[in-house]
């Protein structure tokens, strides 16, 4: 940076630090999704995902290595608790994949579906349980002399941790989306009950009154479990359960992973739960599985010597 003053540099050395996590491999799906697992300075792994849209990218953003909370169903819970992403960590996952795609353009010179606009805290551990570092992070991702990114481009998806929930609220910096999963506590507790040490009504009652500008909805996340949580009555009471929340419910089919206890839904079951949320006046969408056959799809990170 010889475009600067030597004392300048001097300092710019002194303080700071240009680490990037580094590449140790990429697996590509045949429908287009891009799964990096990237080495950090100490080594561990993580895994960041790359989801081309019609006419966009989504990058799904890890916040921990691993993650504490063990859901049932979940994929990383099986690895345990490494440690905190620290903010540029998770900030550099984005740095990561932006650089692949203007190889990619320049390399293939082929229509790719544009830039990476969107952003999810999907991927491994639960950002709320690392909240001073994932709030450092989108302060980053959001400003203008950052990375820039539109706060209502980004969600962070969280099963709900009591009080810092309505702290990221008012923190305005990205919109959120909650893995609820089941209508009932007692449900919630068998299929993840380190979550669910957060009572589901207290749980609801703060989404009732969670703080949103207008037009803006929160998205409740509920992974469909065959012949555990997809009976139609589980779909009544869960509109029940939401009737004060300005919500939409994003569906998701079981995806299963390595010693899978669980089966996926069968399709005439999603059909009939979507069409009771429908009937009730909930806005339901089933979220379209993507990166399956590279283990890149939701709950399915983890890192294990396949990759
Ligand atoms: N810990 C946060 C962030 C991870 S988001 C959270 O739980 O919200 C990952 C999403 O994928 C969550 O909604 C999670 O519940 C869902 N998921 C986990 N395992 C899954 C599986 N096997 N099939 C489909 N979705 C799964």
């Amino acid at each position: 940076m010889t475009n600067l003053s030597k004392p300048l540099r001097k300092i710019l050395a002194q303080n700071f630090n240009i680490i990037w996590p580094e590449i140790r491999e990429i697996k590509e799906s045949s429908d287009g999704t891009v799964k990096f697992l990237l080495s950090l300075e100490d080594e561990k792994l993580i895994e960041t995902v790359l989801i081309p849209e019609k006419d966009h990218y989504t990058l799904c953003l890890s916040s921990q290595v691993g993650c504490a909370l063990a859901c049932t169903f979940c994929s990383t819970g099986q690895m345990g608790f490494k440690r905190n992403m620290l903010s540029h960590e998770i900030a550099a996952q984005i740095l990561v994949a932006q650089d692949y795609l203007a190889r990619a353009a320049t390399a293939q010179k082929k229509n790719t579906p544009g830039h990476l606009t969107n952003l999810v805290f999907m991927g491994m551990g639960e950002p709320l349980l690392n909240w001073k570092e994932v709030k450092k992070a989108l302060q980053i991702i959001n400003h203008p002399l950052g990375l820039n990114f539109s706060r209502r481009k980004i969600t962070l998806s969280t099963v709900g941790i009591k009080g810092v929930l309505q702290e990221f609220g008012q923190s305005k910096l990205a919109l959120l989306a909650v893995s609820l999963h089941a209508p009932t506590q007692e449900l919630r507790q068998k299929i993840m009950p380190k979550a669910a040490r957060w009572d589901l009504k207290e749980l609801v009652s703060v989404l009732a009154d969670y703080p949103l500008p207008r037009r803006e909805r929160i998205t409740i996340e509920y992974v469909l479990l065959g012949g555990v949580n997809d009976r139609p009555e589980h779909a009544r009471q869960l509109v029940r359960l939401l009737s004060r929340v300005k919500c939409k419910i994003n569906l998701i089919a079981y995806n299963p992973g390595p010693n899978s206890k669980y089966s996926a839904p069968e399709k005439k079951d999603i059909l009939k739960f979507e069409q009771i949320l429908w009937s009730k006046g909930m806005t339901a969408i089933l979220r379209k599985s993507k990166g399956q056959d590279i283990s890149a799809a939701c709950g399915q990170l983890i890192i294990n010597s396949t990759f």
